[in-house]
């Protein structure tokens, strides 16, 4: 089974995507890149270079629906007369109007998000929506958990992993322990937990670290030799970097509950801009994921109290006592 990356521009800070063609029957991409000339020109001219074309692609299978890996799925399905396009029911991305407006709001309330901040963060959404065409419930298939993509000569097995997105999806060949991990595995960056509302339970908030932690040990026990990540190189030492990324987790956990005073407390916003005093626009709406994701995990470890005031969640830390 020939894997051939293809690297794809975005407007985006985080660089070009990697789009995977799977060079054998069913032609399948992996992934499209967002939605602008540039995108479709620098994928035209990959598929040209493996001797494809757009009408070649039966299947467009999606890693997660952030506009940068989904953005083309309709203009490529569209041209390639109807591929099948599959992505996790979790992933809600490819919907109408990606997080619900409503729930999106009393998710950042919760967070202590000023208002006249969460009407800016809606409308720098509102404008990565240009950047990714929505799919209606018929339009694409589920891809399941542990279910294989058949090929020709072999088969790539979904595996959910989320995290990063509550339906974000690797793919493991496993016949040389070969995986494609969309942004679960980053060579040189950590992913971001983002924000999300729990898909089982839009009320809720998805447990996005938590659950990362196991994806990443999950595909960890799947011992890949070679993940293929949504950005940048691939990763050969997956043990190193799991440990790695593992670290790191903790290293920001520490430093999240150290900005939690124990008698005033602090909202997830409080913690966001003192741990990224300079974020701006888009940065500051993951400043608040990443300061969630890091609160909801230590809580759940019992590291930190939180109660509700108001429509606001206040965290305390528990462990230590006022100080003078
Ligand atoms: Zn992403
Ligand atoms: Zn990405």
């Amino acid at each position: 089974m020939r894997i051939i990356p293809i690297s794809v521009p975005t407007p985006f800070y985080v660089g070009p995507v990697n789009v995977y063609l799977i060079a054998e029957d069913p032609v399948t991409l992996i992934d499209t890149g967002p939605k602008t000339k540039e995108a479709v020109e620098a994928l035209r001219e990959g598929l040209r270079r493996a001797h494809f074309r757009v009408s070649d692609i039966r299947r467009i299978v999606l890693t997660h629906a952030h506009e940068d890996h989904c953005g083309l799925a309709r203009t490529l399905r569209d041209e390639a007369k109807d591929a099948e396009v599959l992505v996790h029911g979790w992933e809600t991305g490819h919907r109408a109007s990606r997080l619900e407006y409503e729930e999106h709001r009393a998710l950042l309330e919760r967070a202590g998000v000023p208002d006249e901040e969460i009407v800016e963060m809606r409308q720098m959404y509102e404008g990565l929506r240009a950047f990714a065409d929505s799919f209606a419930e018929h339009e694409y298939a589920e891809l399941i958990d542990d279910a294989e993509l058949e090929f020709a000569t072999g088969s790539l097995r979904v595996v959910h992993t989320p995290g990063h997105t509550p339906g974000s999806c690797s793919f493991l060949r496993e016949a040389n322990r070969t995986v494609i991990a969309g942004d679960c595995v980053l060579k040189r960056i950590t992913p971001n937990p983002i924000l999300s509302p729990d898909p089982v339970d839009p009320t809720r908030r998805f447990s996005s670290l938590a659950e990362y932690m196991v994806s990443l040990a999950r595909l960890r026990s799947l011992a890949p030799t070679l993940v293929y990540g949504g950005h940048g190189e691939p990763v050969t030492d997956y043990e190193e970097l799991f440990n790695r990324y593992l670290r790191a987790i903790r290293e920001r956990q520490a430093e999240v509950i150290r900005l939690v005073p124990p008698a005033s407390g602090a909202t997830a916003w409080d913690v966001a801009r003192e741990l990224f005093p300079g974020a701006s626009d888009m940065h500051r709406f993951l400043a608040v994921s990443e300061a969630v994701a890091h609160l909801d995990l230590a809580q759940s470890e019992g590291k930190l109290a939180v109660e509700i005031s108001g429509t606001r969640e206040i965290y305390r830390n528990q462990g230590r006592r006022d100080e003078g």
